[in-house]
């Protein structure tokens, strides 16, 4: 990838004169459990968690089938870089909420997602999950940072009603389609409002975990069905572009369908939308508000922000998941082809990594957040203490 401008490399890893990195950030170092560590989503975590300048992975966790090996031979390795030196040897642990570290992820499949994460949120751990199971829970936060921190504002509340004492709660990212359509529908919502969405998406076959669809059904074909998808997608951005009023989450009240496919494309759903705003708008003020799109200076300080997470190109025809994918480290929606709609008021193409901003990048955005608001407490025996600052690496 490259042509993309990005701000999260520098503040992750600033490298000195040897090429190593050292991190210069004083900040206490949050230990992180990622429940799911084994599967696809897993692994994109315990990935981006190798250099991370204020997590560190200390335990993983999956099913019986993996639980007391070690990490390297319970995982089945997808990514190109190899397995983190540091989770290579960590004894792979079932879940139980008795794990040594200060939060988890949850990156497990949502036959089990469930009742797991309101296990260990009620043993104290907060818990920042990929899960379908509580997106839709009306206590639980179903976050993009950049477009409704405002919905942590439910935390208390959520721990109030469910009894979570010792500071536990659950946080949700949402459906990996959902994140970069409403990544895009943010800036337009915001300038001229939202009226009707119609979206037909193309999804990348990793969307669908290890090893998801069979290549004999994929292969030279399309898929024009994912079980439960078009319902998530319709849902989740009533919530996400919708308040949190003090009590509940008030629907954003838009006017939605999607159509979902699975297509042969490894990584990135891209995704054709047609929508209709409260305000007229010319294609020259859409385009400007989807690349004026910033974030605050409050996210911009988190390691995988990226000030712009809205890329919009120009070329015709732009984005292409095996061109575009990567853009602001997977953390940016790539949108082109913004042109009138004779049907409705404006279309666009948009594009994002659902490994990345749609699942384990979205958890880990989210979880940078919780800890910068002070919503993550030391769980080790020394409870408060600093750690001592990042090592180089
Ligand atoms: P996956 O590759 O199938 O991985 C599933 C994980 O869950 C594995 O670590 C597996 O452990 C564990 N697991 C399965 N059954 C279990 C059990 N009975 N007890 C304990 N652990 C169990 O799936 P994925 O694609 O990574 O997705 C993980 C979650 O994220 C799902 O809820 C999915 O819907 C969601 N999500 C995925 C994407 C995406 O693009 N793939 C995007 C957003 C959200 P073993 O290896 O031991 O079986």
């Amino acid at each position: 990838m490259s042509g993309y401008s990005t701000k999260s490399g520098d503040k992750r890893m600033p490298e000195d004169g040897a090429g190593n990195a050292s991190i210069k950030h004083v900040r206490k170092k949050w230990r992180a459990g990622v429940l799911g560590a084994t599967g696809i989503v897993g692994q994109r975590l315990v990935s981006l968690l190798a250099d991370h300048p204020w997590f560190e992975l200390t335990e993983v966790a999956a099913s019986e089938r993996s639980s007391g090996k070690s990490y390297a031979e319970a995982a089945r390795w997808h990514l190109d870089a190899p397995i983190p030196a540091a989770a290579r040897n960590l004894v792979v642990k079932g879940l139980e909420p008795s794990l040594d570290c200060d939060f988890v992820f949850s990156a497990l499949d949502s036959s089990v997602a469930g009742p797991a994460e309101e296990d260990f949120a009620r043993a104290g751990y907060p818990v920042v999950s990929n899960s379908r199971n509580h997106r839709m829970d009306p206590d639980v936060p179903l976050l993009i940072p950049e477009v409704n921190a405002a919905h942590l504002n439910a935390i208390p509340l959520q721990q109030k009603l469910r009894g979570y004492e010792d500071g536990g709660f659950i946080v949700t990212n949402p459906n990996c389609s959902t994140a970069g359509l409403v990544l895009v529908l943010k800036p337009l919502a915001d300038a001229f409002g939202l009226e009707k969405i119609f979206v037909v998406t193309l999804q990348a076959v990793s969307g669908a975990g290890y090893p998801g669809v069979a290549s004999m059904d994929i292969h030279g074909n399309v898929v024009p069905f994912i079980s439960g998808e078009e319902e998530k997608m319709e849902a989740e951005p009533q919530k996400l572009l919708g308040k949190w009023d003090g009590a509940r989450f008030v629907d954003a009240g838009l006017g939605l369908s999607a159509h979902c496919n699975r297509v042969p494309v490894l990584d990135g759903h891209l995704e054709c939308v047609s929508l209709s705003l409260k305000k007229i708008a010319s294609l020259a003020e859409v385009r400007e508000a989807l690349r004026h799109f910033e974030v605050s200076a409050e996210l911009a300080a988190l390691p995988s922000a990226v000030r712009h997470p809205v890329v919009v190109l120009d070329d015709e025809n732009r984005p292409q998941p095996r061109r575009d994918v990567n853009a602001g480290n997977g953390m940016a929606a790539v949108v082109g082809r913004v042109r009138e709609c004779p049907l409705l008021d404006v279309k666009l193409t948009l594009l994002s990594h659902n490994l990345v901003r749609g699942a384990a990048g979205a958890a880990l955005l989210n979880a940078e957040l919780l800890a910068a608001r002070g919503l993550f407490k030391s769980r080790s025996v020394a409870a408060g203490e600093e750690l001592a600052e990042p090592v180089s690496r």
